[in-house]
């Protein structure tokens, strides 16, 4: 059955390797059998139910994971819909670089407050949650305790909210992330202060949206994915330039950046913290040898 949809996809125009890995991801989630089981014969129960979705699919344009509802990030099934940024896999070097601060930060203090901002899904807020497990730490009276952490999620959306609060139940992270309303920081308290604040912003300059896959430019929401300048910094620079007031001391910011056309942001995202006064801690690449995400401090310093 994988290859006959597969088969149905590419004939509707969808691209060789991406009709395979759809069929894939359509045929086992909405079968519920693992892929071996499929490729060894086993019947499948609801033939007619998963060539009604392809044929949605091919009929409506929208992407696979709004056809099902769901998408993977980090091993966990997220709730999708053209409300949020469906998660992509790129975001997990910022999540893994974000745990690699927090676990830093957490072993200093044993306790630990992040910022999520554009938290679209709830993703990145989750999963840093979720693979924070309750360590122990030994503090300055060599006591130990045990990590007290909140993960504060903001979006501008309140629909994105919605998925995100239902994101955030169906994989238990109730007592540890919060969801709040708010544009970058406007619904921020002035004495909030984080260890970490992290983002992957809109940041696609706002000119190339016709360069964009169908499935992105109609199905993402815009407001997730486009910024107004030509570079693509907005919102690079308003978080950077607002931070400092909510960051702890030695607090990191820390992004996901991207990359249109072969311009990478790192530069002119380095400039903007520079501007503003922040030491460059470390620019992680992801496997194409784009700078994917880029973290900094809120102290001055030579680095830069
Ligand atoms: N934080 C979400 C993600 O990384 C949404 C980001 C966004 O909407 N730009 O997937």
């Amino acid at each position: 059955m994988i290859n006959k949809i597969k088969d149905f996809f590419i004939k509707n125009g969808i691209e060789t390797d991406e009709a395979k890995a759809e069929a894939h991801f359509l045929v086992c989630e909405v079968s519920g059998l693992p892929i071996e089981k499929i490729i060894t014969g086993e019947k499948i129960q609801n033939e007619n139910e998963i060539w009604a979705l392809a044929e949605k699919r091919i009929e409506t344009g929208a992407p696979i994971q709004h056809i099902t509802g769901f998408s993977y990030f980090m091993g966990d099934k997220f709730i999708v819909n053209s409300d949020v940024l469906i998660p992509r896999p790129e975001t997990e070097i910022l999540v893994q670089q974000a745990l690699k601060l927090a676990r830093e930060k957490a072993l200093q203090n044993g306790e630990l407050r992040i910022l999520d901002i554009g938290t679209g899904t709830g993703c990145i807020a989750i999963e840093i949650a979720k693979n924070l497990p309750d360590i122990s730490c030994v503090d300055k009276t060599v006591v130990e305790k045990s990590l007290s952490l909140e993960v504060l999620g903001v979006d501008i959306s309140t629909s994105a909210l919605h998925i995100a609060i239902k994101n955030m139940e169906a994989l238990n992270q109730q007592r540890r992330v919060v969801f709040r309303k708010s544009d970058i920081f406007s619904s921020v308290y002035e004495d909030e202060k984080f260890d970490i604040i992290v983002s992957n912003p809109p940041y696609i300059p706002i000119q190339f949206k016709d360069t964009l896959q169908n499935e992105v430019k109609n199905f993402d929401p815009p407001q997730a994915l486009f910024a107004n300048d030509k570079d693509g910094i907005e919102f690079y620079n308003r978080i950077l330039e607002g931070a400092k007031k909510y960051l702890k001391p030695n607090g990191y910011v820390i992004f996901e950046l991207g990359c249109t056309e072969g311009m990478m942001q790192s530069k002119k995202v380095t400039e903007i913290a520079r501007k503003f006064d922040y030491t460059l801690e470390f620019i992680e690449k992801d496997l194409e040898g784009t700078d994917r995400v880029i973290a900094f401090t809120a102290c001055s310093g030579t680095k830069i």
